[in-house]
């Protein structure tokens, strides 16, 4: 069994959640059992660590982002960083705000969360229409800093997030792909 399939078969597909229409990919279950958490952990884990793979920060992407790049960035000895919703952060920020399907969404990164030059790894659960990965790199792009790789768990592709990303320069390293 690959690290994907094995990975695949501990998310739970939750249907017309939150609306109508959408199948939900519920990475939960990948958290709530230790041995899958630490498979799903050391897959991100093993590859930055890798030569000349090690970022200099983790940022992570609110909210799932925070539990994945938290656990990342300590076992790779690097800082950890949370862009967040708008209103959340205290200091000063920069924003980015980017469309939804209906209305749109800010995020926001402390001015001192990355120095310029710095090599950042962002990280989000899941990649759908790419919009807020895409949100994180502009921000941590603002202050400077280079994102060498975007990461999650799970890809969309049939929603083209990724391949937008992948366009737009970014690397991408996704583990299980949902048609
Ligand atoms: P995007 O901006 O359209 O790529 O959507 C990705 C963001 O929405 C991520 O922060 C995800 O956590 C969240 N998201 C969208 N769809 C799902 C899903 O099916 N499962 C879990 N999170 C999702």
């Amino acid at each position: 069994l690959s690290v994907s399939e094995y990975l695949r078969q501990h998310i739970r597909t939750v249907p017309d959640w939150p609306a109508p229409g959408v199948q939900f990919r519920d990475i939960t279950p990948l958290l709530q059992d230790p041995q899958v958490f630490r498979v799903l952990i050391d897959a991100f884990v093993h590859r930055y660590m890798g030569r000349g793979m090690r970022p200099d920060v983790v940022a992570g992407l609110d909210a799932r982002g925070f539990i994945l790049g938290s656990v990342v960035a300590y076992e790779l000895g690097v800082g950890f960083v949370p862009i967040r919703k708008k209103g959340k952060l205290p200091f000063t920020t920069v924003q980015e705000t980017y469309e939804l399907e209906y209305g749109s969404a800010t995020v926001e990164l402390h001015t001192d969360a990355v120095r310029p030059g710095d090599r950042v790894l962002l990280i989000d659960d899941l990649i759908a229409t790419g919009g807020t990965m895409m949100a994180g790199k502009k921000l941590l792009e603002k202050l400077g800093a280079q994102v060498t790789e975007g990461a999650s768990i799970v890809d969309l592709p049939e929603l083209g997030g990724s391949q937008r990303l992948k366009d737009s320069g970014l690397a991408l390293f996704t583990l299980v792909d949902f048609a």
